[in-house]
Parts: C-alpha cells; sequence; structure tokens
C-alpha cells in the first residue's frame, strides 16, 4: 500500500491556495500500480450480487469502469450538469473549491438495484453524498461508497453516515 500512496502526486496549493492537490495521473499511468489499486477496489464485491458500479465524472469514470469490468457487471456515469443526453434528475453540491451540478438518466437505476460508487478522492464529501442522493431518489441499494484515497482530515466520512465507505489509500489532508 505504501508503494501505491508513493505514486500518488501531491500539488500544494492546486487549483486554488490552501489545497493539498492528491494527482492521481502519476499512478494511473503507472500500468502495475493501476491494476492493483482496480484489483484491489473490485475483489471486495466479487460475489455479492453488485449489478453495477456508478462512476463519478470525470475521475471516478477511470476507477468505476475499470471495476465494472473486472466485476464483469456495467457501469452508470454520474456526470457534470448538461452532459447527459436524456431525461436527468439533479442534485447541487458543495465542493472543497466552488460548487457543483451533478446528474444521472431517471432510467439509470432499477428500484432495488445493488450499486457500488466509485470515485478517486474522497474530500469534504459533499460530492458523493450528493450522489448518495441521487441515487437513493431512484431506489438504488447503496452497497459502498469506494475511493482511491481519502483525505481523512477533511471528515468527508460525516457526510455519508449511513452509507459503507471505503478507501484504499488514507492521507491526512
Ligand atoms: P469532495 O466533494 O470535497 O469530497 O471532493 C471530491 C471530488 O473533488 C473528487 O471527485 C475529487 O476528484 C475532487 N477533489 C477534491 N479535493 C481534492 C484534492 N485535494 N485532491 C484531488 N482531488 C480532489
Amino acid at each position: 500500500m505504501k508503494e501505491l500512496k508513493k505514486r500518488i502526486r501531491n500539488i500544494p496549493d492546486f487549483p486554488i491556495k490552501g489545497i493539498q492537490f492528491k494527482d492521481i495521473t502519476t499512478l494511473l499511468s503507472d500500468p502495475s500500480s493501476y491494476q492493483r489499486a482496480i484489483d484491489l477496489m473490485a475483489h471486495r464485491h466479487f460475489n455479492k450480487g453488485v449489478e453495477s458500479v456508478v462512476g463519478i465524472e470525470a475521475r471516478g469514470f477511470v476507477m468505476g469502469a475499470a471495476m465494472a469490468y473486472k466485476l464483469g457487471v456495467g457501469v452508470i456515469l454520474v456526470r457534470k450538469a448538461g452532459k447527459l443526453p436524456y431525461r436527468t434528475v439533479s442534485a447541487e453540491y458543495a465542493l472543497e473549491y466552488g460548487k457543483d451540478r451533478l446528474e444521472i438518466h431517471e432510467d439509470a437505476i432499477r428500484p432495488g438495484m445493488k450499486v457500488v460508487v466509485a470515485d478517486d478522492v474522497l474530500a469534504t464529501g459533499g460530492t458523493v453524498a450528493a450522489v448518495a442522493d441521487l441515487l437513493k431518489r431512484l431506489g438504488a441499494d447503496i452497497v459502498e461508497c469506494c475511493f482511491l484515497a481519502e483525505l481523512t482530515d477533511l471528515r468527508g466520512r460525516d457526510k455519508l453516515k449511513g452509507q459503507k465507505v471505503f478507501s484504499l489509500l488514507k492521507f491526512k489532508e
């Protein structure tokens, strides 16, 4: 796990002063690190009845699509406002820096569908809390919210009470 952690590059003061940005591109571009990270995130869900992985735009797609392929299930996209072509439901959320709106197709989820949510970094938890809200509105059964990395000092888990949360790599900030 130490090796994987070392593959993530910290960029201070990006995109604004005070943010310690976790650049995962250095892990993604290393074949064995990317494969190992996806294996560890996906294996825990083998044979548990997961029906789909929900990926959050954009870096969540890189985790979620590979996990879904590994699990032999489909992938559902949660995207920034205005990107999905069919009818959507949406939720607004606050970021560590700024505000945004996420959308999902209104027919993407069958009631009771067992899904795993995937993203790269759990920071303040606002993003994934909004996604969990969207998924619950559509009747999904969220098995777990699964992250490559978690910034533990930002206490994102506090916004995800009642959800199972897993992160492969932990950083203080
Ligand atoms: P949050 O809603 O604060 O949990 O932010 C989560 C989303 O913003 C994730 O999809 C990350 O890609 C991105 N993000 C927020 N803070 C950081 C950070 N310090 N380093 C890298 N990505 C971040």
